[in-house]
C-alpha cells in the first residue's frame, strides 16, 4: 500500500477541492452529457479522493462522489422515483482487484465454489423501464440513483425496446434495467452525417446516446440510431396469473430474452471462481476490437440471487458485483508541432501533428487538441510525449500529457488567421478563439457554402466539400449567390466532374432554389447559435425575411427559446452583413413568392396555429417528413401533451400521451386521418 504523507489539515483542503471538482465533472457528464475531462483523468482523481478518504474516514463528506450516484437530476424532466435504487458498481482495474473481490465474496457468503454471471459492461446510459401488466408505461434515467428523469417519450422511439412484453401472463409490474447505447457502425454514420451538415460531431457513442435520450423533443431522439441491451431487473410484483420467480441471475437474463428484450447473449457467460473470471476477461479482451458496440469492461455478478441479497450493498454499489474495467484504448507518441484549423464559424482549432502511431488499429498522425484552454489545462507542449485516443474510434484526440520533454515549446495561439490574415479574437468567457474575417476568410467561406447546401438547409445534393474547395480555391465562387450563376461548362471543368455530373448538379441547384422555405433559408445562413429549431421559431414568429433582418433585440427576445446570446448573435449578423449581399442572394431564389405561397397555404390549413403532438409508431412516413409537412401548414410541434395541445396524432402502440390527450378531451387523429388531412393518402 502507498505510504500517505499528507497531514490531516492538508487532507481536509485536498478532499474539499477534489469533491468540488469531481462534482463539477459529474454535472457536465451526467447532466449535460458533455464531459469536460476524459474518463481516465476522472477516474485518477476519484481514486486520489478514495485514498484520502480511506486514510481519514472521518473526513468523508456527505456530497462526496464516492458516496453518491450520478448527479442531481435535470428538472426539465418529470421526476420518477425508482422503486429499488439504481446503483453504481465498484471497479476492478487489475486482476488482483478481481481476486480480492472473489475472496471477499467467499468470506461473506461462506461458500467456496462461487458461480458468477459475466456480462459486457455497456458504455451508454442506464435506463429503468416500467412494464405494467406487460405494457411499457414509463422509462427513467438513473438520475441520482433514487430519482430518475422521465424520458418515456424518447424511449418509445427506440424500436428495439418492446412496448409490450412477449408474455400471456406478464407480471403486474416489473422494472427492467438496461443500457441505451449506439452501435459503433451507427455512430460512425451519424458523425459522418453531422460532418456533412457542418454540425458538431459527437465525442463518443456514450455521449451521443445520453445526449439524445435526454432531449425534450422525441423527434430529435428518433433521428439518432439508439439501441438497447437489458441486463437485470429492479422491483417485481406478481399477480394471480403471473408466477415469476428467479433463483439465478442467468435465469433473469433468459426471461428478458423471452420477453423480447435484447440481451447480449453471445457475450454472456456463467463461470466458476477467479479462474473462470480471468478466462472470460482474456477472451473478451481479444474480442474487444471487433465488438459492434463500445464496452468499458465487464461486469461480474454472483449468479445466486439469494446470495446477492445476503451480501447486500455498501455506500453506492452492490457487494455482489464488480466492474472489471479495460485499460483505456490509447497510445503514446511525440507531439511534433501544433497547427491551427479554421472552421465554418471561424473557430480556431489547434491540431496536433504527431509522430505516426497505431491506435485502435489505425495509424494516426494528426489529432485534435480542442482549444487553447484545454492545452493549458493539460499542460501540453510541443515535443512532449502525449496520450492519443481515438474517441469512439473516429476523432483522434490528444487527451493527456504522458512525459514532459526537456526542449518543450509552449503553444502560442496565432494572432492572425492562417487562411486570411484577419485578427483572431477570443471573447471573454468563451473557450474558442475565432477568426474575425467572416466572409473574407476562404476557410469560413468554404464552411459556409457547405453548410448552405447541406441537407437541412438548401439541400443541394452533390454540392459538398470537394466541389466547394475547388470552387473557392479557383475563385469561381466567392459568395453564396455565386452558386446560382454557375454554369455546366464551369462545373464540367472541375476535378472529377464531367458533363453529366455538372448537368445533375445544376439541376439540383435549380430544384433547391424552388424548394426553400423561410426557416431553411435562415438556418442555411449559418448565423451563430441559430440551429434548425431556432430558425423555425424565427420564421414562425416573424413570417418574412425582412422582418427577421430588421428585428430589434427586444423583438427577438420575444421568440420562443431565444435568449440574449442568440438575439445578439442574430442582430450582429444582420448588422455586419452588407445589404447588397442579401439583395444579390434573394434575387436568385424568389424568396417572397415562396413565403406568400406558404402563408396562403397556411391560412386555409386545418393545422394553422395548432399545437400538435405526435406519439406512437407512425408507419407510412417518417416522423421527420410528417413534422415538416405539418409545419409547412402552420402547425407547431411539441413533445408533451398539455392543456395547450390542440391535436394529438396517435400511431400504433401510443401510450401515456394518448391516454392524457383523451383525459383532457383533446382531438386525436390516427395515422390515416392525418394523411388525409395532409393529402398524402
Ligand atoms: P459505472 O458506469 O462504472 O457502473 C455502473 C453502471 O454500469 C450502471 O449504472 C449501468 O448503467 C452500467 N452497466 C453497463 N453494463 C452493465 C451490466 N451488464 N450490468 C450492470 N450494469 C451495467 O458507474 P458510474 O457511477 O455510472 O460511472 C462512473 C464512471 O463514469 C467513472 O468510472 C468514469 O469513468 C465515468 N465518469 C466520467 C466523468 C467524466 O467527466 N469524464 C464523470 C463522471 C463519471
Amino acid at each position: 500500500m502507498n505510504k500517505i504523507t499528507i497531514s490531516k489539515e492538508q487532507a481536509v483542503q485536498k478532499i474539499n477541492e477534489l469533491v468540488e471538482q469531481l462534482n463539477q465533472y459529474n454535472s457536465q457528464y451526467y447532466l449535460f452529457d458533455n464531459p469536460s475531462v476524459d474518463d481516465f483523468e476522472y477516474d485518477e482523481l476519484l481514486r486520489a479522493l478514495q485514498k484520502l478518504e480511506q486514510q481519514y474516514p472521518e473526513l468523508v463528506l456527505e456530497n462526496s462522489p464516492t458516496q453518491n450516484v450520478g448527479a442531481e437530476i435535470d428538472n426539465r424532466f418529470a421526476p420518477v422515483k425508482h422503486l429499488k435504487p439504481m446503483l453504481s458498481l465498484n471497479n476492478a482495474l487489475e486482476i488482483n482487484d478481481v481476486e480480492h473481490f472473489v475472496n471477499q465474496c467467499i468470506k461473506l457468503t461462506e461458500q467456496q465454489n462461487l458461480v458468477f454471471t459475466c456480462e459486457p459492461k455497456f458504455d451508454g446510459l442506464a435506463i429503468s423501464l416500467h412494464y405494467r401488466k406487460g405494457k411499457l408505461v414509463c422509462a427513467a434515467t438513473r438520475g441520482d440513483g433514487k430519482i430518475g428523469e422521465d424520458v418515456t417519450h424518447n424511449i418509445l422511439t427506440i424500436n428495439k425496446i418492446p412496448k409490450q412484453l412477449n408474455d400471456n401472463n406478464p407480471p403486474e409490474f416489473i422494472e427492467i434495467r438496461g443500457e441505451v447505447i449506439i452501435f459503433i457502425q451507427d455512430f460512425e454514420k451519424l458523425n459522418k452525417k453531422q460532418q456533412e451538415l457542418g454540425e458538431r460531431l459527437y465525442v463518443n457513442p456514450r455521449n451521443a446516446a445520453a445526449g439524445s435520450l435526454r432531449k425534450l423533443v422525441s423527434s430529435d431522439t428518433a433521428n439518432i440510431p439508439l439501441s438497447f441491451f437489458a441486463y437485470g431487473i429492479g422491483s417485481l410484483e406478481n399477480n394471480q396469473q403471473s408466477n415469476i420467480f428467479f433463483k439465478y441471475h442467468h435465469e433473469v437474463l433468459q426471461k428478458l430474452k423471452e420477453w423480447n428484450l435484447p440481451i447480449a447473449e453471445q457475450y454472456i457467460k456463467v463461470v466458476e471462481g477467479a479462474e473462470g473470471l480471468k478466462q472470460y476477461y482474456n477472451d473478451m479482451q481479444t474480442q474487444r476490437e471487433n465488438l459492434p458496440f463500445d464496452i468499458d469492461g465487464m461486469v461480474y455478478k454472483i449468479d445466486d440471487l439469494f446470495l446477492q441479497q445476503e451480501m447486500g450493498f455498501v455506500a453506492k454499489a452492490p457487494r455482489f458485483a464488480i466492474a472489471h474495467k479495460f485499460p483505456p484504448k490509447n497510445s503514446i507518441t511525440k507531439l511534433l508541432n501544433i497547427d491551427v484549423q479554421v472552421g465554418r464559424t471561424g473557430a480556431i482549432t489547434p491540431v496536433a501533428r504527431l509522430e505516426p502511431v497505431m491506435t485502435g488499429g489505425v495509424t494516426i498522425s494528426n489529432a485534435t487538441l480542442h482549444n487553447e484552454d484545454e492545452i493549458l489545462r493539460k499542460d501540453i507542449c510541443i515535443n512532449d510525449e502525449v496520450y492519443i485516443r481515438r474517441a469512439a474510434d473516429v476523432i483522434p484526440e490528444v487527451f493527456a500529457l504522458y512525459a514532459k520533454a526537456e526542449n518543450r515549446i509552449k503553444f502560442v495561439m496565432p494572432t492572425h488567421c492562417p487562411k486570411c490574415g484577419s485578427i483572431i479574437v477570443k471573447l471573454e468567457g468563451e473557450a474558442i478563439a475565432r477568426c474575425s474575417g467572416s466572409s473574407i476568410c476562404p476557410a469560413q467561406r468554404k464552411g459556409g457554402l457547405v453548410h448552405f447546401a447541406s441537407r437541412k438547409a438548401l439541400n443541394i445534393e452533390g454540392f459538398g466539400e470537394k466541389i466547394v474547395n475547388q470552387l473557392v480555391d479557383l475563385n469561381i465562387v466567392n459568395n453564396i449567390s455565386d452558386i446560382f450563376t454557375l454554369t455546366i461548362e464551369t462545373l464540367a471543368n472541375l476535378d472529377r466532374m464531367g458533363q453529366k455530373s455538372a448537368q445533375n448538379l445544376i439541376d439540383e441547384i435549380q430544384k433547391a432554389k424552388n424548394n426553400v422555405n423561410l426557416a431553411k433559408f435562415i438556418y442555411a445562413l449559418g448565423i451563430r447559435h441559430v440551429g434548425e429549431s431556432t430558425a423555425k421559431d424565427l420564421a414562425r414568429f416573424f413570417g418574412s425575411f425582412e422582418n427577421i433582418k430588421n428585428a430589434s433585440i427586444e423583438q427577438l427576445l420575444q421568440v420562443q427559446d431565444v435568449g440574449e446570446v442568440v438575439a445578439n448573435a442574430i442582430k450582429l449578423y444582420f448588422e455586419n452583413t452588407p445589404e447588397q449581399w442579401f439583395n444579390e442572394l434573394l434575387q436568385h431564389i424568389n424568396f417572397e413568392l415562396i413565403i406568400e405561397n406558404n402563408q396562403s397555404q397556411q391560412k386555409n390549413s386545418f393545422f394553422a396555429q395548432k399545437t400538435v403532438v405526435l406519439t406512437g409508431t407512425l408507419e407510412k412516413y417518417s416522423r421527420d417528413e410528417l413534422i415538416s409537412s405539418l409545419e409547412k401548414l402552420g402547425a407547431k410541434i411539441t413533445s408533451s401533451v398539455s392543456k395547450k395541445t390542440n391535436i394529438v396524432i396517435a400511431g400504433s402502440e401510443a401510450g401515456s400521451k394518448l391516454e392524457k390527450a383523451r383525459s383532457l378531451g383533446i382531438e386525436v387523429l390516427n395515422e390515416e386521418e392525418l394523411l388525409e388531412h395532409l393529402n398524402l393518402n
